[in-house]
């Protein structure tokens, strides 16, 4: 039997950066990564949208073996298939029993396939992270024309943008009242709304799938309004769920929102056993409250924790602000914390501070972009909840900017006050620079 020291489940972005932390950690420590994926075959998951229109194929989408070889970390291709807690040993579908110290669950998440008649037919797809799989889509996407995404958030629209930059006629179904209405307010989904539409990307909200219709292959798409929308390909889009499969088979406990429980360490209820990633329930950083987030940048930064804490506790989780950006053509828009009605529904009593402002300067600047922000403030402790911006390719920073903010608990002084460096080329201004002035505009409301 292969015995080991630290034994990693799953080897895409959580156990990739547990393995290398814990290889920063324990220098001498034994570090096995098991996953499924074949050599050079692990799919950068949040790359997976730009394969169709951008990137060309999966295997232009790769992370590549060399993080766990060059930090000596053993790589083992197969499925674990059951975990014996007493005698600290891992099966695999091979038969093969391999011995650990401590054991990281990093199994990740599987798409959610809506249960509707038709969900079976050939040309019904997902984003199942697996390079074969992608690759028949891949070929089934050259004799498709008319592609419906049900669900409209940002892996939906991002999908969709791809599609459509293929020359195909796309149609996205969101049963909300608008796309992407989870993760931001009503102001700013209508603008990115309007930059599908101004793609030619068809938006049909408020509108729910009730069949997919067809013989053999995919004809159309029912809601349940009764309308019939016509398609070759149907593509789902409407969440993904823990794999909590091995977890529960070995009886560890399975949170509120289904993801494996753990403590503010990473810990399982078994004190060798962690989890990390889309497959660990996650706790929100504002109330405390289970969470059932799941984004690759969680599941790092849940690596890094957990990779430090494996023999002695090290570092501590303080719970998911939530932080994302996406871009609809060269429009981007991006999120950290709380939105309002997140806000609203968690309790706080909270102030607002809006602004645009041109993203260079002067705005004269060629390829300049407007760049607009919504700062959110509690009252009472005056400290930064949340923030959402749109602009161009540079929303994906400032949302990580706003993110450091929210981390470091700053009130709205802070904030209003806060040092930072421009460039005419890379910036806006700092005389209304966007940050510093919405919280400004906020203060002013405490
Ligand atoms: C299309 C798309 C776009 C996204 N875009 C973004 C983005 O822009 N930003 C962002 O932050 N997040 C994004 N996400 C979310 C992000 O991809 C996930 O949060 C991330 O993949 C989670 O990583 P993970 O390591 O927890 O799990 P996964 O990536 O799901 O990996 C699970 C790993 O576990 C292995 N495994 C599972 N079971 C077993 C077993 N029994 N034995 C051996 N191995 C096993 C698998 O083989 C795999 O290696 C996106 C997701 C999708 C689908």
């Amino acid at each position: 039997m292969e015995q080991t020291d630290v034994l990693i489940i799953g080897g895409s972005a959580g156990g990739i950066v547990a393995g290398i932390t814990a290889r920063r950690h324990y220098k001498d420590a034994k570090i096995t990564v098991i996953r499924k994926e074949k050599a050079g075959q692990v799919l950068v998951p949040c790359g997976l949208p730009y394969i169709f229109g951008t990137v060309g194929t999966p295997e232009k989408n790769i992370m590549p073996d060399a993080l766990l070889s060059g930090n000596n970390i053993e790589l083992i291709v197969g499925e674990a298939t059951s975990i014996d807690r007493k005698a600290k040993t891992v099966t695999t579908a091979n038969g093969e029993s391999i011995g650990y110290q401590k054991l990281v669950l990093a199994t990740g998440s599987v798409p959610i396939i809506i249960p509707i008649p038709g969900k079976d037919l050939e040309n019904v797809f997902c984003a199942t992270k697996d390079v074969d799989y992608l690759n028949g889509l891949l070929k089934t996407l050259d004799g498709v024309k008319d592609v419906v995404i049900i669900g409209g958030g940002f892996i939906g629209l991002e999908f969709g943008d791809e599609f459509k930059k293929r020359g195909l006629n796309v149609t996205i179904v969101e049963m909300l009242p608008h796309c992407l209405q989870i993760v931001f307010d009503e102001g700013f989904c209508v603008l990115s709304e309007d930059k599908l539409k101004e793609r030619g990307i068809n938006v049909k909200t408020n509108a729910q799938a009730e069949a997919i219709l067809g013989d053999k292959k995919v004809k159309g798409l029912k809601l349940t309004n009764g309308e019939e929308l016509k398609a070759d390909m149907l593509f789902m889009c409407i969440g993904v769920r823990a794999d909590t499969g091995l977890a529960q088979k070995a009886e560890l406990q399975i949170g509120e929102t289904r993801g494996i429980w753990v403590d503010e360490y990473g810990r399982t209820v078994d004190k060798d056993i962690f989890a990390i990633g889309d497959c660990a329930e996650k706790r929100s950083f504002f109330t405390k409250k289970p969470s059932a987030l799941k984004l690759a940048s969680v599941a790092c930064n849940e690596g890094r924790i957990v990779g430090a804490n494996l023999f002695g506790l090290k570092r501590r989780n303080e719970g998911v602000i939530g932080s994302f950006a996406t871009i609809i053509g060269e429009f981007g828009v991006g999120q950290a914390g709380l939105t309002e009605a997140a806000a609203t529904t968690a309790g706080f009593d909270f102030v607002i501070g809006e602004v645009k402002t041109p993203d260079k300067h002067p705005g004269s600047l060629p390829g300049t972009k407007e760049l607009g922000m919504k700062l959110i403030f509690e009252k009472a402790s005056q400290e930064i909840l949340g923030g959402q911006v749109y602009g161009g390719s540079t929303v994906g920073e400032v949302v990580n900017i706003l993110t450091a903010l929210i981390q470091s608990r700053m009130t709205a002084n802070e904030v209003a006050t806060f040092q930072f460096g421009t460039h005419p080329l890379f910036t806006p201004s700092p005389v209304p620079y966007p940050i510093a002035n919405a919280a400004e505009i906020a203060l002013a409301k405490l």
